[in-house]
């Protein structure tokens, strides 16, 4: 199953994603529900009740505006920092540790900001006077459904409800300045995700393709399974003495082919455009202003 949050006649809706992703069934939902997205869906279903039933005709996906699944997190995006080989590699030089070096380490953990994620399509405001130094950073996102605390490796896969596409958009300079890493990574529309969520019925999140284009040229390409701390870890370690709660976010790391790892770097710029696309889901593309 695919939900889209979206914007329909000036009001926030959720709906039903046809396969071939060209149409949107919209669910009856009060006003309020619709308000929250893909959210409102996740807690009904884990209520018990049924999904809500359409509450209309299907309506092709070009005439509504997309909005971020979850379009206000009850709290801060969980992130992942250096989650691949090779992306750990290609930044080895720079000051952030590698976790690939050490296979007794922990995974790096930061968070975004609530307030900064956007939908899938909005642009992207690059912060002038603070940062010259813009990155994308293209990931698959868990998006928990049952909430826990202390869950197992073995357990893990079950607090999944679905996935979702993110571009975690990052300052470098400002990254690096704080040692934590929220700032860099948290400025006001740094986190668009969708198109939609799709259930992880239908995805394997451990096994497919995240890929990245700037400007139509591909960056990124990397496949899942060549994560370091792989999604079943990733849980494990944030719900450590932490609560999960339902419709909490996992950015499960970038592959390589981020600007700060080319020689020389590339940062964005005006006008840019950067695509993300991960199998199974669909993509997300957003223009730096
Ligand atoms: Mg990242």
């Amino acid at each position: 199953m695919r939900i889209a949050t979206y914007f329909s006649g000036g009001l926030r809706q959720v709906g039903t994603v046809s396969a071939d992703g060209q149409s949107i069934t919209p669910l009856a939902l009060t006003p309020q529900q619709a308000e929250r997205g893909v959210l409102a869906i996740i807690e009904l279903l884990n209520e018990g009740h049924a999904l809500p039933e359409a509450g209309g005709a299907p309506i092709p996906v070009s005439d509504v505006t997309l909005d971020a699944p979850i379009p206000t997190p009850r709290r801060n995006v969980w992130c992942v920092g250096r989650n691949y080989h090779a992306h750990a590699k290609e930044l080895q030089a720079s000051v952030f540790k590698d976790n690939d070096a050490n296979p007794e380490s922990w995974p790096i953990v930061f968070t975004k900001v609530p307030d900064c994620v956007v939908g899938p399509f909005d642009d992207i405001q690059l912060p002038v006077g603070v940062s010259d130094q813009i990155d994308y950073e293209a990931e698959l996102m868990v998006i928990i459904g049952k909430g826990g605390k202390n869950i197992s490796r073995a357990d893990a896969m079950g607090h999944v409800w679905g996935y979702t596409v993110v571009n975690d958009v990052t300052a470098r300079d400002v990254q690096m300045r704080h040692q934590q890493w929220d700032m860099g990574k948290s400025f006001d529309t740094f986190c668009p995700t969708g198109p939609w969520a799709v259930t992880a019925d239908e995805l394997d999140g451990t096994r497919t393709r995240v890929r990245c284009w700037v400007n139509g040229e591909l960056r990124q390409d990397g496949p899942t399974e060549n994560m370091i701390f792989d999604i079943p870890a990733l849980i494990e370690t944030v719900s450590r003495g932490i609560t999960l709660f339902p419709g909490d976010m996992i950015a499960t790391g970038t592959p390589a082919g981020v600007g700060m790892g080319l020689k020389p770097p590339r940062y964005l710029q005006a006008g840019d455009v950067v695509r993300v696309e991960i199998d199974g889901i669909g993509a997300i593309e957003n223009k730096f202003v």
